[in-house]
């Protein structure tokens, strides 16, 4: 017999920091599989709330050209009969539409993107050198799906004890559980600072 359980649990409180000072040369943007399949609504895998970020992320892209930032952007990209699908469905196939980056979001051309075949954005990338051999110690964590790509992602960063920051109305979840899950992981397990998209500054030296 299959027995479904239901636990209403309280989500622990965490810090929104009002105001996030950051080193333009030594921080990094990461925005996170922002592509169609995960934010338009007829992609494959739409996560309802990824497009509501839209114009979070776009600040977050203008804060860091208009300080020179490094701006990053991962694209989940799959071959056609990649295992993933089993769990997922196809989604981000290489090439496709689906696997695009949004538009409103699309990619400057001095920055980098970093293509993806898992939820780590450093797995099998060259993620991590591009982030060394900027001297980075900072990452601003952006974009979807936020107990997925993004935690793993951010995750993975703390694990290189690179300081993470995570605005909160920059990243999306299929659930508001899944999205409560990640921040409390990232605040929690992470040691990451949670903040808004309007909330950073950029520090003068
Ligand atoms: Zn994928």
């Amino acid at each position: 017999m299959h027995l479904e359980t239901r636990t209403v649990i309280e989500v622990p409180s965490y810090d929104i920091a009002p105001r996030v000072e950051v080193k333009p040369d030594r921080t990094a943007l990461v925005v996170v599989d922002m592509q169609n399949d995960f934010v338009d609504p007829q992609g494959s895998l739409c996560v309802g709330t990824a497009r509501a970020t839209v114009p979070a992320i776009g600040r977050l892209c203008n804060f860091a050209h208009a300080h020179g930032l490094a701006v990053v952007y991962t694209q989940d990209w799959h071959r056609p009969d990649d295992p993933e699908f089993a769990l997922w469905g196809p989604h981000a196939v290489a090439g496709t539409w689906g696997a695009e980056i949004v538009p409103e979001l699309a990619p400057r051309p001095e920055d980098v993107v970093i293509r993806k075949l898992r939820y780590d954005g450093f797995y099998g990338t060259s993620l991590d050198h591009e982030l060394r051999r900027r001297r980075i110690a900072s990452v601003i964590v952006a974009g979807t799906v936020s107990n997925i790509c993004v935690l793993h992602t951010a995750g993975s960063a703390a694990l290189r004890w690179l300081q993470v920051i995570v605005p909160v109305d920059a990243v999306s979840a299929l659930t508001e559980f899944d999205q409560q899950a990640a921040l409390r992981q990232i605040v929690f397990l992470y040691r990451g600072t949670l903040t808004h998209s309007e909330s950073l500054v950029a520090s003068a030296g």
